[in-house]
C-alpha cells in the first residue's frame, strides 16, 4: 500500500471549518495515512486530532503554521512533527495570539470607518476561543452580504494595501524557526509561490532561512500547478531543502482544495518526512 502524506491543514482552532477530529475522520475518507494538522499559530487542535487519529489509523504529526515576518514582509513557515509541550513554542505562540487579537481590533475599526460595524465580535464568536484570522472576517463579509465571494473581502477590504489591511509585525522569522527546531521539529516554507516575489529576493530569503536552521520547502500544495511545483523543486534541490506535500485544506466548502488530493512528490527529491 502506498502512502498519502498530507502536511498542511486547519481545523477550528483556527480558520478551518472542521473539528479536529472531524478533520481526521475525513482525511482517513480521502485515503490520507499520515497528517500534519498545521493551524495558524495555535497548537490548541492537536490533542484531540492525535487521539482521533489512532482510533483512525492514521500517522499523526503534530504541526502548526507560524506567521512571521522578515525584511517587513510576512511568510507562513509550518513546524512539523513539533513537541507541543515545549516551553520556548509555547510562549512564542501566546505573543502570536494576543498580536492576532490586537490587530482584529484595528481591522474592525477600519472596516468601521467603512461603514461595516460590528465585526470584531462577530469574528471572536466565530473563532470560538480559536485563532481569529482575516478568513473569519472575509467570511463576516460574505455573510453580511458585503461581499459576494471570500476573495473579493480580501481584493476589496483585507487584502495588502486595501482599506481593512492592517500591517503586522509578527513573529520574527529566525526566533519562530528556533522555536520549531528547539521542539524538534522541521521548518518548513509554506507555499512559497504565493508570496509574488521576485527571483532575487527568493534566493536571499531561502540563504538567509537555510542559514537559520529551515530544513524544508512546500512543493506541492493544493493548488499548485506542474510549473510551481517545477520551480519549487528547483528551489528545494538549489538549497538542499525536504520537500513537503500539504493540501491547505481549510473546509469542505471549497471543492478545490480537499485533503489528500495533491499531484505526486517527484521522485529525484528527498521527502521532509525522512526528517522526522
Ligand atoms: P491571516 O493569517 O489572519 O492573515 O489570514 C490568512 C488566511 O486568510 C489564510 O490562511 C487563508 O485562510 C485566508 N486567505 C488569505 N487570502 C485569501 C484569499 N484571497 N481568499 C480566500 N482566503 C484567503
Ligand atoms: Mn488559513
Ligand atoms: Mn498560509
Ligand atoms: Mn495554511
Amino acid at each position: 500500500m502506498t502512502t498519502l502524506y498530507d502536511l498542511h491543514c486547519h481545523s477550528t482552532a483556527s480558520d478551518g471549518a472542521l473539528m479536529p477530529a472531524d478533520v481526521i475522520l475525513r482525511a482517513s475518507q480521502m485515503g490520507v495515512s499520515s497528517l500534519a494538522l498545521t493551524d495558524h499559530d495555535t497548537i490548541n487542535g492537536l490533542a484531540e486530532a492525535a487521539k482521533a487519529a489512532i482510533e483512525n489509523n492514521i500517522n499523526f504529526i503534530p504541526g502548526i503554521e507560524l506567521s512571521t515576518t522578515w525584511e517587513n514582509k510576512c511568510f507562513h513557515i509550518l513546524g512539523l512533527n513539533i513537541d507541543p509541550d515545549n516551553s520556548d513554542l509555547v510562549a512564542g505562540i501566546k505573543i502570536q495570539q494576543s498580536l492576532r487579537v490586537e490587530r482584529a481590533k484595528k481591522i474592525s475599526l477600519k472596516l468601521e470607518k467603512k461603514s461595516i460595524p460590528n465585526s470584531y465580535e462577530a469574528v471572536i464568536k466565530a473563532a470560538k476561543g480559536g485563532m481569529v484570522t482575516r478568513a473569519h472576517f472575509s467570511n463576516y463579509l460574505l455573510a453580511q452580504n458585503y461581499v459576494s465571494t471570500q476573495q473579493q473581502a480580501f481584493d476589496r477590504y483585507l487584502g495588502k494595501g486595501k482599506p481593512a489591511f492592517v500591517s503586522t509585525v509578527w513573529a520574527d522569522l529566525h526566533d519562530a524557526v528556533n522555536w520549531i527546531n528547539q521542539s524538534g521539529g522541521v521548518a518548513v516554507v509554506a507555499h512559497p509561490m504565493r508570496y509574488k516575489m521576485t527571483a532575487s529576493w527568493m534566493r536571499r530569503f531561502l540563504t538567509f532561512f537555510k542559514e537559520i536552521g529551515g530544513q524544508g520547502i512546500e512543493v506541492v500544495t493544493g493548488r499548485s500547478s506542474p510549473d510551481e511545483i517545477r520551480r519549487s523543486m528547483i528551489y528545494a534541490n538549489q538549497y538542499d531543502l525536504a520537500a513537503s506535500v500539504g493540501s491547505d485544506f481549510h473546509t469542505p466548502d471549497n471543492q478545490w482544495v480537499e485533503l489528500g488530493r495533491l499531484a505526486p512528490l517527484p521522485k529525484n527529491i528527498k521527502p521532509v518526512w525522512e526528517l522526522f
